[in-house]
């Protein structure tokens, strides 16, 4: 059986998903999601802007064959050319055949049995900083490389996006982590039974096994599923034989509090958050925050919402709601920057309609707004005596309800919060990873409509907003009646 570096990367991510990859029915896949296929494309366009610098080989065999790829590889070290394109590397491991394809091999002076010479594998990543998987997998080219050519390397390299360096990966230290983690995932793929299912959002969101995990999930009313469960914490949950919502929710603070990864604040959340699913109910959290702290209803009110292009460090679209609870009127204004340089004005539109309402409260989902009004600022040169009076008015929605109240949803993101609330966004797939590869795809293509879905998916971000400030004041203002009566 094969093992090569891509499965290795994935095991440090999610230990089941090799498994499945390996062993896994193929009909229970995902489709290809068309944000991974943009990972893959962006992926490709950085690699191939750093090969633009080299000067390299590429050795010749038909696809699949990698007995002929490793061939042809040794080929081309024995005769000692400078740079080597995507060599083929195989090693006998057990019973396991080892396959390394490192993005590049560079040929360095010194000794090894091709002669005076020897080759350094390097790898190119997206990624802007130097991961544990990625040195993992760099010790992996390494290993096998040092046995081909009877050299043990003390170094590997990795190029990674937005570093005008190279990063060494230090072998001393990574090659017997490699060589731990190798031994685990041979023992993973040797059993009959795929690892347990932990629902991450991040590692998850872009898996192809993710609806056929997350059901299971579901079905098993598993605690990954609660938000605020973290690897951590579940297994210390599992050490105590709390393996469920209703024994999480009946667990007493002082059961949990002292464990690794809770204090008594977390401790007191999560099992509040344990009694809000299992009931069906919101529930106000025992270290609330104080009345007067929380959001109140105004004359005047405004939504405010960001969509940006991280890569092109852009803030192409500042959307904001306005709704005058006098007048019952909703306005909505789309400031969009249909280029990059467009930015300095549509900050300036978004500027002048905020001033034109000194008092109203501005309310945003999350820290983006208040930092990247901030980040503007500085950048366009607005005095801070203006930008100064303009942030006391911003009441972030997500802290005062995820401080305040437990929600029977398996995340606190806007559109599960929404969605819960019976909001919903007129284009359902819709999503801000999404938009940025519409924005980026707008850029490429002129085509308007993509710019329209940005412009409708924004102004729904602040309606959902919106929704959500509603239920929360009506939700305490009845909660406090309710104590006072
Ligand atoms: S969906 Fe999540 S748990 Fe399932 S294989 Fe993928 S990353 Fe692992």
């Amino acid at each position: 059986m094969l093992i090569n570096a891509e499965l290795l990367l994935q095991y440090q991510r999610c230990k089941r998903r090799p498994f499945l990859d390996t062993h896994g029915d193929y009909s229970h896949r995902d489709v290809t999601h068309e944000l991974l296929m943009k990972v893959q494309q962006d992926k490709l366009t950085h690699q191939q802007s750093v090969l633009d610098n080299f000067a390299y080989h590429q050795p010749n065999y038909s696809p699949g064959n990698w007995e002929a790829g490793a061939a042809a590889t040794i080929e081309l070290m024995q005769q000692g050319v400078d740079v080597i394109r995507r060599g083929v590397l195989l090693a006998t491991y057990d019973k396991y055949t080892l396959l390394s394809r490192p993005d590049l091999l560079v040929k360095q002076p010194g000794t090894s049995n091709l002669g005076d010479w020897f080759y350094v594998p390097v790898d190119i990543q997206l990624g802007k900083r130097p991961k544990q998987e990625y040195q993992v997998v760099a010790a992996f080219h390494a290993e096998i490389l040092g046995v081909l050519q009877e050299v043990t390397l003390a170094e590997a390299w990795l190029i990674l996006r937005n570093r005008d360096s190279t990063y060494v990966v230090d072998l001393n230290k990574w090659t017997p982590q490699m060589l731990n983690i190798l031994a685990e995932y041979i023992q993973m793929i040797e059993s009959k039974v795929p690892p347990e299912v932990f629902i991450a959002r991040q590692k998850c969101n872009l898996c192809h096994w993710y609806n056929h995990c997350y059901a299971i999930a579901k079905s098993q009313q598993h605690l990954s599923l609660l938000p605020g469960i973290t690897p951590i914490r579940y297994t210390q949950l599992q050490a105590l034989s709390t393996n469920t919502l209703e024994a999480l929710a009946n667990t007493s603070l002082s059961t949990l509090e002292n464990l690794i990864g809770f204090d008594t604040e977390v401790a007191s959340k999560l099992i509040v958050q344990a009694q809000s699913v299992l009931t069906k109910k919101p529930l106000v959290l025992p270290y609330t925050l104080p009345l007067e702290n929380l959001i109140f209803t105004a004359p005047i009110e405004l939504y405010f919402d960001i969509e940006a292009q991280p890569d092109l460090n852009l803030n192409y679209l500042l959307g904001v709601l306005v709704v005058d609870r006098q007048a019952n009127t909703e306005q909505f204004y789309s400031f969009l920057a249909e280029t990059p340089d467009q930015e300095e004005l549509i900050w300036q539109q978004f500027l002048d309609l905020v001033w034109q309402y000194p008092q109203a409260p501005i309310y945003h989902f999350c820290a983006y707004e208040v930092d990247t009004v901030k980040k503007l600022g500085r950048l366009y040169r607005t005095p801070y005596s203006s930008i100064s009076p303009l942030l006391t008015r911003f009441i972030d929605i997500y802290e005062q309800l995820t401080q305040s109240v437990a929600l029977p949803i398996e995340s606190y993101a806007l559109k599960a919060i929404a969605r819960w609330l019976g909001f919903e966004w007129r284009d359902r797939e819709a999503s801000g990873a999404k938009c940025i590869y519409w924005y980026d795809q707008w850029l490429e293509t002129g085509d308007r409509t993509l710019l329209e879905l940005i412009q409708r998916y924004n102004e729904d971000d602040c309606r959902a907003t919106h929704q959500v400030k509603d239920w929360l004041v009506d939700f305490f203002q009845t909660e406090y009646a309710r104590k006072m009566a």
